[in-house]
């Protein structure tokens, strides 16, 4: 008797607790939409749900199309971010308020790579997650299918080759056609100026020529669905670089934050004639200016990282290295835009007006042409395959 009263007891409770739980997160006060989209993450059994796209990907093209066109019709130049990353929790807070701040900012399109799902206490190795695809079918016109990024310990001890090991999963993924663009993958990765500040971080050191190096470039070969590495030029994987873009010639690879330079002593061979070289060689390679402003300093070693700006007596001033300005104008159509959002950085709303007026920053000297291109026309092409008319 006393065991039914305390099964009943315990019931009671747990029926108080979920439904606190639920009632706390309708009066956050967010917007409608927020609101049930965190609710819907509340309420998923774990593992996360497979998520299809509701969208087709013509469907898409035409809903991007009058987005990036809507922008134009106003005398706006409109961007594509290729480059960020965005975490369910940030999202849920922060990209209801975001929206008015893209339309100010001319910002069309953001490719969000994800993170894995939460733990669940029973999936063993990668979770994938499906919060970008979430995102398209809640915001069609402004966020792209994003795979999750390259940027957890899966990847990062170069699994691979059961259905549990991050790679495995997005080949499966990739290959299905459910992303527009892979997300930024790790291969050689400095501590960031945050984790300098902390005394501790992830050095990444996967070469490009591994095993999983190759499965990747292949994927994209296959796929002819462009992804984003990130890979501080040292001179090693430069050399790795240059080979696999040879090996795998239908790949489309962007490499991100262009002329961002840490450790110079270790990356001896990165100059404008080294860009030239391989933009001229390299039809499939991309670069990507998430980079820093003028005079921005890596907290590591206190030195500007960002080479692409003049210097000056004291650091840099707020036009183009010369040499590099050149560059961009002649192979415009190889640079896109990226805003590299992420975990640890200020409220999206508050980070995007920078990040958009360092983009326009870099291409306010260059030809109108070079403008478009960089802005969007690059993403446009690398996301459909057609040129933008
Ligand atoms: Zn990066």
């Amino acid at each position: 008797m006393i065991k039914r009263w305390l099964l009943l007891l315990c019931c009671i409770a747990m029926l108080t607790f979920l439904f606190t739980g639920c009632a706390s997160s309708i009066v956050e006060g967010e917007s409608a939409r927020i609101s049930s989209m965190s609710l819907q993450s509340k309420e998923k059994s774990f593992p996360e749900e497979q998520i299809e796209l509701n969208h087709t990907y013509k469907e898409l093209e035409s809903i991007w199309k009058s987005r990036i066109q809507s922008f134009l019709d106003r005398g706006i130049i409109p961007l594509i971010d290729l480059e960020s990353h965005l975490k369910r929790k940030d999202g849920e807070r922060y990209i209801e308020s975001s929206l008015a701040v893209m339309d100010m900012e001319g910002i069309a399109l953001i490719a969000f790579d994800t993170n894995q799902a939460k733990k669940d206490g029973f999936t063993k190795g990668y979770r994938w997650g499906y919060y970008s695809i979430e995102l398209s079918n809640t915001y069609p016109d402004r966020f792209i299918p994003t795979t999750n990024g390259g940027i957890n310990p899966n990847w990062g001890k170069q699994k691979g080759g059961r259905d549990r090991d991050y790679i495995d999963q997005l080949e499966k993924h990739v290959s299905n056609g459910t992303y527009a663009i892979m997300g930024e993958l790790e291969f050689r990765h400095y501590w960031s100026s945050g984790e300098c500040k902390m005394g501790r971080g992830r050095d990444v050191d996967i070469y490009l020529n591994s095993e999983n190096g190759h499965r990747v470039f292949s994927l994209s070969e296959k796929t002819d669905i462009p992804f984003v590495i990130h890979m501080e030029p040292e001179d090693q994987p430069l050399v790795a670089l240059e080979e696999m873009l040879t090996a795998y010639p239908g790949s489309k690879v962007i490499v991100a934050h262009f002329t961002q330079i840490r450790h110079p002593q270790m990356e001896t061979h990165f100059n404008p004639q080294l860009v030239r070289h391989l933009l001229s060689k390299y039809p499939n390679l991309y670069y990507e200016l998430s980079i820093g402003e003028p005079g921005r300093r890596y907290a590591c070693t206190r030195n500007v990282d960002t080479y692409i700006w003049e210097k000056s007596m004291f650091g840099q001033k707020s036009v183009l290295d010369p040499e590099y300005k050149n560059i961009l104008n002649e192979f415009s159509d190889r640079f896109v835009s990226g805003f590299d959002y992420g975990g640890g950085r200020p409220p999206l709303a508050a980070f995007l007006p920078n990040r958009a007026k360092n983009i326009r920053l870099i291409t306010k000297d260059l030809t109108t042409q070079a403008k478009h291109n960089i802005g969007y026309r690059n993403a446009w092409r690398l996301l459909t395959g057609k040129e933008w008319n």
